[in-house]
């Protein structure tokens, strides 16, 4: 009896510092990712997976073989796909067979698929607007003679959207994106491409679903990605906005994906419904990504 209590007090004492060692890690460091609202009722109505997934990710508590190790229950930790050592972040991002399964793009998809859809509803909504960008309100001031340029609908806060009314929506999705060659030739895919032939502008977004802590990593690398490929835009004569956007794997939005959705004019209440429909198409994914990290095919 004696043994039996010293050993479950060792067991507790390891698992309160495997509990410690998972929080110093966590969430206080994702400076760009956003903060997550849940409340109570939301909490309540989910399944107990999705609580558990949303809370043990967060704080590294998953049983993970890298944690099973480090709680004693198991000697290995390797990833059953690979041999590395199996953490979380390496199951959900990080590894190399996962990802040349096509898992981590099934779940970039699925993200995708959101942000498209919400993209094309604005898209739908803008469509055959008058092009505000190109006419000019004349102020002209009382006993003064100065005339004065109205405001593009960009300054008026209305997004890139609202200056023209022909957007043509291009998605990676199911059809392979082919860059559009009236703008320029480039071999490079990016997520999405939003252009408006007559008013020659376009904007250009690419998604990433990286592990929190490398958020901003992932917006800077993107944002090299793509740099030339804008400068080309640019120089063949197109307004050229380029957007990274980062959606964390375990549901936290980057605000790269807040400033990205304002821009192109999706704002107030259905900003926040986006992001959240963002988050949740992530983490649902992640969660499944976990559910079959044991697993040594894929398939979908
Ligand atoms: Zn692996």
């Amino acid at each position: 009896m004696l043994q039996g209590e010293i050993r479950r007090q060792e067991e507790e004492k390891r698992r309160a510092q495997a509990v410690s060692q998972g929080v110093q890690g966590a969430w206080v460091k994702w400076e760009q990712a956003r903060e997550r609202k849940v409340t109570w009722k939301e909490l309540w109505s989910w399944e107990p997976l999705r609580t558990q997934f949303l809370l043990k990710s967060v704080y590294d508590l998953l049983p993970t073989p890298a944690n099973l190790k480090r709680w004693g229950k198991e000697s290995e930790e390797k990833c059953v796909l690979c041999g590395k050592r199996g953490t979380l972040s390496h199951l959900l991002t990080g590894c190399a067979v996962a990802l040349g399964q096509g898992r981590y793009r099934w779940r970039h998809d699925r993200v995708l698929r959101v942000l498209a859809a919400a993209l094309e509803e604005k898209r739908v909504q803008m469509s055959g607007r008058k092009q505000r960008r190109l006419r000019f309100v004349e102020f002209v001031k009382e006993g003064g003679k100065g005339k004065r340029r109205g405001k593009s609908a960009i300054d008026e806060g209305l997004g890139i959207l609202a200056s023209a009314g022909d957007w043509d929506l291009r998605v990676d999705l199911d059809r392979k994106l082919t860059f559009p060659e009236e703008i320029t030739t480039t071999n490079q895919r990016p997520d999405i491409v939003i252009l408006s032939a007559k008013t020659r502008q376009v904007v250009i977004m690419e998604l990433t679903v990286p592990w929190e802590d490398r958020m901003e990593e992932a917006f800077e690398r993107k944002a090299e990605k793509y740099n030339e490929l804008k400068q080309s835009c640019i120089e063949k004569g197109w307004k050229t906005w380029y957007y990274p956007i980062e959606v964390g794997c375990r549901g936290f939005v980057g605000q790269s994906t807040w400033r990205g959705l304002g821009a192109v004019g999706i704002t107030g209440r259905k900003r926040k419904v986006v992001t959240k429909n963002l988050a949740e198409a992530a983490e649902a994914a992640s969660r499944w990504l976990w559910m079959k990290s044991k697993e040594h095919t894929w398939k979908i």
